[in-house]
């Protein structure tokens, strides 16, 4: 058997066209343009690249976009004073602090200053319990990513064993959360499973957030099992040049699996759509609209 590939590109390519449909309507109906704030601080090529493309996607979905770009040195009063500013802004609905944070600014303060309601990135304490107890959340991006491309490859999840690697704050839990209110059977997986292989060979959805090159072996997969991988990990390939691979290795399994997300092209490219979308429903919620998705 040969695994069918899940396009991420393609789904996110489909979610970003809904974002700019929702956001023509918000504007004609409700004479309201989502905004959305992304702040950096300090200068790290990754985050960078990061920022570029959500501030690019933000524009042609017909958003507003305010970039902050803040040097290394910044304070952790400066950087709180400037969120003050976005939470009382009414041209932002959706404020975002790229991680990971220089280490003088105590990323969890930062967080936890942010409006909920403008919470896109869903990681303050308030959207994890709203997600948590089965309130209207914003619901992190790339879990939320995950969880729609299941949907997509399988309809309805009611009673599929789904087995989550990794219980991060930002996909672990939220992910496992996400799935529990599909319906699924979830078990959480970490680093103190025993006998994690069979463990994962019980999934009929299988999520790898692990952040370990192709640390999941073809012979852990359950036969036609759908498989997310959401693991990023550079390693060197041929010829010393950089290569991204996943948590998943992917020949084995794809050999095994129903469905398999690649990396890249998977659940990467779901992450910003995801976040557009969380602000065109955190620019609704707060204008007393309900999400258009
Ligand atoms: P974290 O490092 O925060 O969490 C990793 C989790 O994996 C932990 O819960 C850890 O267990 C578990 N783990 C580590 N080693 C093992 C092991 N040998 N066996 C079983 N479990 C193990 O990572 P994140 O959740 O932030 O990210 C996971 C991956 O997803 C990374 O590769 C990251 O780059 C990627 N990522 C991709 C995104 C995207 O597509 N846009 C967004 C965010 C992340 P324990 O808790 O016991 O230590």
């Amino acid at each position: 058997m040969t695994a069918s590939v899940i396009d991420g590109k393609a789904t996110a390519a489909t979610i970003r066209q809904e974002v700019a449909r929702a956001v023509e309507r918000l504007k004609a109906e409700a004479g309201l343009t989502p905004g959305l704030a992304v702040v950096l601080v300090g200068e790290d090529p990754a985050s960078s690249i990061y920022v570029r493309n959500k501030n690019k996607q933000t524009v042609e979905a017909g958003m507003a976009s305010f970039e902050h770009k803040l040097d290394e040195g910044t304070s952790e009063a400066d950087l709180l004073a400037l969120i003050d500013r976005l939470n009382a802004d009414p041209a932002v609905n959706g404020i975002l602090v790229q991680l990971p944070l220089p280490k003088q600014i105590d990323s969890a303060k930062v967080l936890a200053a942010i409006d909920p309601a403008k919470d896109v990135d869903g990681f303050h304490v308030v959207n994890a319990g709203r997600l948590a107890t089965g309130q209207d959340a914003l619901v992190p991006c790339t879990p939320l990513g995950c969880v729609i491309l299941a949907k997509q490859t399988l309809g309805d999840l009611s009673g599929l064993e789904a087995v989550v690697v990794g219980r991060s704050n930002i996909v672990g839990k939220p992910v496992a959360q996400l799935l529990l209110q599909e319906n699924c059977t979830v078990t959480i997986a970490h680093s103190r499973t025993k006998d994690l292989a069979a463990t994962c060979r019980r999934a009929d959805i299988l999520i790898a957030a692990v952040g370990r090159p192709e640390m999941i072996k073809g012979d852990w997969v359950k036969p036609g099992a759908t498989v997310i991988d959401v693991g990023i990990n550079r390693i060197e390939g041929e010829g010393g040049k950089g290569k991204i691979v996943g948590d998943v290795a992917y020949d084995e399994a794809a050999a095994v699996a129903g469905h398999i997300t690649p990396v890249p092209g998977g659940v990467g490219p779901m992450t910003i759509a995801c976040l557009l979308r969380n602000t065109v429903t955190a620019a609704a919620r707060q204008n007393g609209l309900s999400s258009p998705f």
